[in-house]
C-alpha cells in the first residue's frame, strides 16, 4: 500500500479533530486531499488599479484596509461598511447583517483580497456582499506561502480555514509527491498532450500562472470519465464474449397475431426497435439493452413483442416493475393486449403467501404460465421459473441489491432490457448504463395533440376546477396529485385526504371522487384504478403513486398541486398520465409561493417542452448529476472531478478510446497497457460486480 493511502489524520498538521471536519470534504487519506484540487486562485499582487475596475462586471482587487465602520439599526439589523485603497483611489464594501466573528477579522492597515461585482456607491467603485479573503494572516505569515503572488482557493468546511488548508496541502506534497505514481500509459499521455500526473497535481496546486494550467484539470476529468468507461467496456466484452444466450428463432405465430391486432399502425421508431430486440435474440449473444422513449411513447407493445418472441419459442417471459401498482397497470394492458390470444396465459405474482400464489408458483414451476409480471416478488428465493427467456426489469432496478439475487434464478441467461420510465439524458446512459446497447423510441404515436400546460398561483385554484368542471361535463376524467398523504405538522403543504374531503364536500359535490395514495391496501388501490379505468371515477385524487405507467386514456385533465415542490423528470412523468388519447389534454401547475429562481426555470420549462429527452437535459442540468434519480442510485459513478454535462464532449472522447481499447485487450495484458492493467485491476476491478448482471 502507497502512503497515498494513509489515514488523513496522521499527515502533519492533521490529528483527531481536524481529520473529522476533513472527513466533511470527503477527504479520508493523503491522496484525497492531494486531489482536492483548487476551485480557484487569487493574486495577491493582482495589478488592477482601483480606477481600472469595471462598473456590472465581476473582479477581484487586492488593497488595504483604511476604514471599519459597523452601523446597528436594531437588534438584527446593521450594516458593515470597508473601505479599501490601492493608495490613490478607493473601494467601498458593504454587507448587511453579519455577526461579530466575521467583524473581527477586518483592521485598518491588513491587506484583503475581495471579489464580486463592481456597482456604485456615491461616484465610487462598491461591492455589495463581496468574497473576501485576509491576506495579513498569522498562519500565512508562517507558512510556504507567504512569498507566493498566487495563493489557491479551496472548498472549505466549518473550522478549516482557507490558510490551515493550504498549510495542510503544502505538508502532503512535500512529504508524499514521490509516492504519486502515473495511472496513463505513455501512449494517452502523448495523444492529448498531458503531463505526468505527479507534475499536473503539483501544477494544479502552486501554480504562479492560473491561465496555463487548463490542460492539467483536463486530465483528472478525463482520468476519471476513462477508467469508467474501461470499466463499462469491460462489462459489455464481458457479456458478449460468455456467447451464452439462447438463439430464437422468429416463428412469427404469437408475435405476428399481436400486430395484427393492434388497433393502429406501429411507428416506424417502434419497428426499427423490435427489429433490434428480433436481431438480438436471434442472434446466439445475449440481449442487454437499455430501451428509451418518452412517456407514452408506446414501450409496452414492443416489450409484449419480445416477451411473444420468446414465448413462441416454448420459453418464459418476464417483467419486474418497482411497485405493485405498476405491476398491476402492466398486467391489465398486458392482458388487454393479447385479449385474442388465450393460449397465453399471463399472471401477476404479489407478495404474500396464500394458497391461490403457492398454486400460482407451482403452475410458473411447471410452465404452464407464460407471461410472470411482478415486483421484487418475482425474485425471492421460493419463486422458480421453468425456463425464463426474456426479463423486461423497470430501470429503478438497475443498482438494487436485488439485482444479484435474480442471477440464481436466471440459469439459462435470459435475454434482458431496462425499460426506463422517463428519457435519460445521453451523458447520463453513458456512464451510468454504458455496457448495455440502447434502443430509442424517439417518435410518439400520431395525432398525438400537445398538453396545454399552463400554471397558476394557488389562489386560483377556482378557476382550474372550473375548467375541470368543464372537461367532465364532456366525459372526460382528471387527476389532482398531492405532494403528501396526510396534513403534516412538519411542513405546510396541501395533502391529498384534506384536499380529496374538501373537493367532496364543497367543490364538486356532485362528482365521483376518490382517493389513491401508497399506504392504502392493494385491493383498495385496485378497485379504485379499475373504476377509474372503467369511468365510474371523475376525479382521481392521489399522491405521485401515479407517476409511472397509469394509462387511462380518456383522462385529459392533470392537476398538480405544490409543482414547484417537484422535479422535473417527475413533473414530467406526471403530465404524461394525460395526452394519451386523441382528445386536448390539460396539465394545470399549481405554485405555492414563495417559488425559488430554479422552481421558476423548471415550470417555464415544462409550459414550453413537451419533449422527454429535452426535459431530461434540463434537469440533468440543474440538479447535477447526483440527485438525478435520487440518492438511493448507489451505483451512480460519484466524480470528483468531471461534470458530465459540462465535460460531454471529453466523455465521448474517453468513452471511444476506450472501447476501442477493450475490444483489442480486453484483459489489458498488452505490454503497452501495463500501467493501466495495476491501476484498473487494484481499483475499478471490484465496481464491475455491480454492473454484472
Ligand atoms: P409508455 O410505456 O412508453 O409510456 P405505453 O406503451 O403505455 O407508453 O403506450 C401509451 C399509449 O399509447 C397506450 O394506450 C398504447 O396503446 C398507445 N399506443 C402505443 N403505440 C401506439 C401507436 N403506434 N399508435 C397509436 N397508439 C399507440
Ligand atoms: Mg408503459
Amino acid at each position: 500500500m502507497s502512503n497515498l493511502e494513509n489515514d488523513i489524520k496522521y499527515l502533519k498538521g492533521v490529528g483527531e479533530h481536524r481529520s473529522k471536519l476533513l472527513h466533511k470534504l470527503n477527504i479520508f487519506t493523503i491522496r484525497d486531499l492531494m486531489e482536492h484540487f483548487p476551485r480557484d486562485y487569487i493574486n495577491r499582487r493582482s495589478a488592477y488599479k482601483i480606477r481600472d475596475l469595471k462598473l456590472d462586471q465581476n473582479c477581484s482587487f487586492v488593497g488595504i484596509i483604511v476604514s471599519v465602520e459597523k452601523k446597528q439599526f436594531s437588534r438584527k439589523k446593521n450594516q458593515l461598511n470597508v473601505v479599501l485603497t490601492d493608495g490613490e483611489d478607493y473601494l467601498f464594501l458593504t454587507w448587511f447583517r453579519f455577526g461579530n466573528w466575521f467583524l473581527n477579522q477586518f483592521e485598518n492597515g491588513k491587506q484583503i483580497w475581495v471579489s464580486g461585482v463592481i456597482s456604485e456607491f456615491r461616484g465610487s467603485p462598491q461591492i455589495v456582499h463581496p468574497q473576501i479573503e485576509v491576506l495579513d494572516d498569522e498562519e500565512l505569515k508562517l507558512s510556504f506561502w507567504k512569498t507566493r503572488s498566487v495563493l489557491p482557493v479551496y472548498h472549505l468546511t466549518e473550522g478549516i480555514t482557507i490558510n490551515v488548508m493550504r498549510k495542510l496541502v503544502y505538508n502532503a506534497f512535500k512529504l508524499y509527491a514521490d509516492d504519486i505514481s502515473e495511472n496513463l500509459p505513455q501512449y494517452i499521455l502523448e495523444k492529448f498532450t498531458f503531463t505526468d500526473r505527479k507534475t499536473a497535481m503539483q501544477k494544479l496546486h502552486f501554480t504562479q500562472h492560473p491561465a496555463d494550467i487548463h490542460k492539467d484539470k483536463i486530465r483528472f476529468i478525463f482520468e476519471e470519465l476513462f477508467f469508467i468507461q474501461l470499466m463499462l467496456a469491460r462489462c459489455k466484452y464481458g457479456h458478449e464474449k460468455k456467447l451464452n444466450g439462447n438463439q430464437f428463432i422468429l416463428k412469427k405465430t404469437f408475435t405476428t397475431k399481436l400486430k395484427h391486432s393492434l388497433p393502429f399502425q406501429l411507428t416506424n421508431a417502434q419497428k426499427r426497435v423490435i427489429r433490434e430486440f428480433v436481431e438480438d435474440m436471434t442472434s446466439k449473444k445475449q440481449m442487454n439493452r437499455l430501451l428509451q422513449g418518452d412517456v407514452g411513447s408506446g414501450k409496452t407493445i414492443v416489450t409484449v413483442f419480445a416477451m411473444l418472441l420468446a414465448i413462441e419459442n416454448g420459453f418464459q417471459s418476464l417483467m419486474m416493475t418497482p411497485t405493485e401498482i405498476l405491476a398491476e397497470q402492466h398486467y391489465r394492458s398486458i392482458s388487454n393486449l393479447l385479449s385474442n390470444q388465450p393460449e397465453i396465459k399471463i399472471a401477476l405474482l404479489k407478495g404474500g403467501n396464500s394458497k391461490y400464489k403457492r398454486e400460482l408458483k407451482e403452475k410458473i414451476r411447471k410452465g404452464e404460465i407464460n407471461i410472470i409480471i411482478g415486483t421484487h416478488a418475482l425474485i425471492q428465493k421460493d419463486v422458480e421459473f421453468k425456463n425464463a427467456g426474456f426479463l423486461a426489469i423497470d430501470e429503478q432496478h438497475r443498482f438494487g441489491v436485488q439485482q444479484r439475487s435474480v442471477l440464481s434464478h436466471r440459469n439459462n441467461n435470459p435475454d434482458l432490457i431496462y425499460l426506463s420510465a422517463t428519457p435519460i439524458p445521453r451523458s447520463l446512459a453513458l456512464t451510468v448504463y454504458g455496457d448495455l446497447d440502447v434502443s430509442i423510441i424517439d417518435e410518439l404515436p400520431p395525432n398525438r395533440k400537445k398538453i396545454e400546460t399552463s400554471y397558476y398561483n394557488a389562489n386560483k385554484n377556482s378557476v382550474v376546477y372550473d375548467k375541470v368542471d368543464e372537461q367532465l361535463n364532456l366525459g372526460r376524467q382528471a387527476y389532482i396529485v398531492c405532494p403528501l398523504i396526510q396534513e403534516s405538522e412538519k411542513i405546510d403543504l396541501l395533502d391529498a385526504e384534506s384536499l380529496y374531503e374538501k373537493l367532496k364536500k364543497h367543490i364538486f359535490p356532485s362528482r365521483k371522487i376518490a382517493l389513491l395514495h401508497g399506504k392504502m391496501k392493494n385491493n383498495e388501490k385496485d378497485k379504485i384504478m379499475e373504476n377509474f379505468k372503467n369511468g365510474q371515477i371523475d376525479i382521481l385524487v392521489s399522491t405521485t403513486v401515479i407517476e409511472v405507467g397509469i394509462d387511462v386514456p380518456n383522462a385529459c385533465v392533470m392537476i398538480i398541486q405544490h409543482a414547484e415542490r417537484f422535479g422535473l423528470s417527475q413533473l414530467h412523468q406526471l403530465r404524461g398520465r394525460v395526452g394519451r388519447g386523441s382528445d386536448m389534454s390539460y396539465c394545470y401547475l399549481i405554485v405555492y409561493p414563495p417559488i425559488s429562481e430554479e422552481g421558476r426555470e423548471r415550470l417555464n420549462i415544462m409550459i414550453e417542452s413537451n419533449d422527454g429527452f429535452k426535459i431530461a437535459e434540463k434537469d440533468l442540468e440543474i440538479r447535477g448529476q447526483g440527485d438525478f434519480f435520487g440518492t438511493q442510485q448507489s451505483g451512480i459513478p460519484i466524480f470528483k472531478h468531471a461534470n458530465i454535462i459540462r465535460d460531454r464532449q471529453l466523455l465521448n472522447t474517453a468513452r471511444i478510446l476506450a472501447f476501442d481499447l477493450i475490444e483489442a485487450d480486453y484483459k489489458l495484458e498488452l505490454e503497452k497497457n501495463n500501467i493501466l492493467n495495476k491501476v484498473y485491476f487494484k481499483e475499478y476491478f471490484e465496481r464491475e460486480k455491480l454492473f454484472d448482471f
